[in-house]
């Protein structure tokens, strides 16, 4: 990678975290020479939040905020400080017709009899001799068939929408809780409950504004370096130029670039040199979501933050009670929400009013909402997400060993949570620290740590 002393032009692409990240870094820093360019209307990406015809507010997935990094800490308390709500995590899972607390594989004592018995039986036979090869291996070997064939296996087909054997399992760490066989005995002798696992069991939300009240702010203070409506269609390598949909364009000298990473590389007209670069970002794997919301006209004395579904009969992977989250998520105290999420392959264009449809005929089945609960419903919401999740497939570090170099060479710096397609380092936080550190690597020479995951 070339350096420059002084003062380069720096071009950051999407306005989401990642770039609003970058964006805030260089606007605390003082410097001056740089553009951020977002392809909608409004900031935020996948973290955006919007008002519906009735007044209620839906995020693009149920997103709690926790931290990890001072930086993001100091983001929060700059955009948020006195905007800003603190809950416990009060999650479970619908299974076996019951709630069972999260995580499910330390609070087996609430299933039926048989299924704590297949679930201690299978983690007593787990064979841990065999390296696994990937995903739906990784499972087996540490929870057992029992507790993997009634929650982590379907669970986790319903969330990636992709078959586990094609998963690779390097990026779980801190995304799934592991287990340990005393402490799944001890509850279930002791009947106790174990709910605290993992680094969300407290976080944050904003009072009003829904999630994207975080990036807000930091839209107002980058003032005239941000300009939205600009879609990036073309890069031109060689002369180090980004072209936009309205025909204008920027030259840079250091790109940082939140865009899809696949869609990156298909705008670059100097890759038919790299067919193996194309070849490459083609084969990273995504999947599609739907969110469905319901807005129901009447009080709601759960205080459920989200449930997990792993059953087929049920649409949703994970359903929010998302007026919990802030009493302004919906337009007054005699109303709630509840927002599903519902994975598919990529591409799908599910209809509209079928999942509206037999999401509500779901919450009935379940007991979330009563039969006569239909005639309240006064807002029905989707939104669909055609990328959700970067897949962590099986080939997916090989191919970015590949193409992540090459885009380094030319002064590129793609991050984020497509923009980097690691999903282990695409929440919020770890999001905006990329683009904090991709400036301090192209100003400073400053190593990465979370994209490079060197911490
Ligand atoms: C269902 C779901 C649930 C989630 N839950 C949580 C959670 O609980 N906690 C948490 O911390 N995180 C959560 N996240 C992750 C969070 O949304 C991401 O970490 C974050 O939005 C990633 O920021 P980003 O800037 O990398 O990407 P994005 O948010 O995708 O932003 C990229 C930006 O680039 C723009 N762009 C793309 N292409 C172009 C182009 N050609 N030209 C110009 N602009 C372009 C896009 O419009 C977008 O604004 C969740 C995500 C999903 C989908």
């Amino acid at each position: 990678m070339t350096r420059h002393t002084d003062a380069p032009r720096i071009v950051i692409l999407g306005a989401g975290p990642t770039g609003l990240g970058a964006a805030y870094h260089l606007y605390s820093l003082g410097y001056t020479n740089w553009s951020i360019y977002e392809q909608e209307s409004y900031v935020g990406g996948l973290s955006a939040s919007f008002c519906d015809s009735e007044g209620f507010i839906w995020d693009q997935g149920g997103h709690v905020t926790f931290s990890h990094y001072k930086f993001f800490d100091e983001l929060l308390d700059f955009s948020c400080k006195d905007n800003l709500l603190s809950h416990t995590r009060n999650a479970s899972a619908y299974m076996c017709n019951r709630f069972v607390p999260y995580p499910v594989q330390n609070n087996i004592r609430y299933l039926p009899e048989q299924k704590i018995l297949s679930c201690v039986n299978g983690l007593l036979d787990r064979d841990n001799s065999k390296e696994p090869h990937h995903f739906a291996d990784w499972i087996q070997s540490v929870f057992g068939s029992g507790l993997a064939d009634l929650f982590m296996t379907p669970y986790n087909e319903k969330v990636w929408s992709c078959p586990l054997d094609k998963m690779g399992f390097n990026w779980i760490s801190e995304r799934v809780s592991v287990i340990d066989i005393k402490k799944v005995l001890e509850t279930i002798i002791l009947r106790s409950d174990d709910t605290g696992w993992g680094p969300n069991n407290t976080f944050v939300y904003p009072l009003k504004g829904g999630i994207q009240a975080i990036y807000l702010p930091v839209q107002k203070c980058i003032g005239g370096h941000l300009l939205l409506n600009k879609k990036t269609v073309k890069i031109d390598l060689k002369k180090k130029t980004v072209f936009f949909s309205d025909g204008s364009s920027d030259a840079y000298e250091y790109l940082i670039s939140t865009m899809p990473l696949d869609v990156l590389i298909a705008t670059m007209i100097d890759l038919p040199e790299y067919p193996i670069i194309k070849q490459k970002a083609e084969s990273l794997v995504y999947n599609t979501v739907m969110i469905t919301g319901l807005g129901i006209a009447r009080k709601n004395d759960v205080k459920r933050c989200w449930i997990y579904f792993p059953e087929k009969e049920f649409p949703w992977y994970r359903v929010t009670y998302f007026s919990n989250y802030s009493p302004h998520n919906v337009p007054g105290e005699n109303y709630f929400s509840l927002m599903g999420e519902i994975s598919y392959p990529s591409g799908a264009c599910p209809d509209r009013n079928s999942v509206i449809e037999s999401s509500i005929n779901a919450y009935i089945r379940c007991g979330i909402l009563r039969p006569e609960d239909r005639g309240w419903i006064v807002s029905e919401y989707t939104r669909l997400i055609p990328r959700a999740y970067p897949v962590p497939s099986l080939e997916r570090d090989s191919i970015l060993s590949v193409i992540q170099p090459f885009l380094m060479d030319n002064d590129i710096f793609s991050r984020g949570r497509f923009g980097g397609w690691k999903y282990e380092v695409a929440n919020m936080d770890h999001s905006v620290m990329q683009g904090k550190e991709a400036v301090d690597a192209i100003l400073f020479n400053k190593t990465e740590t979370v994209y490079d995951m060197k911490e």
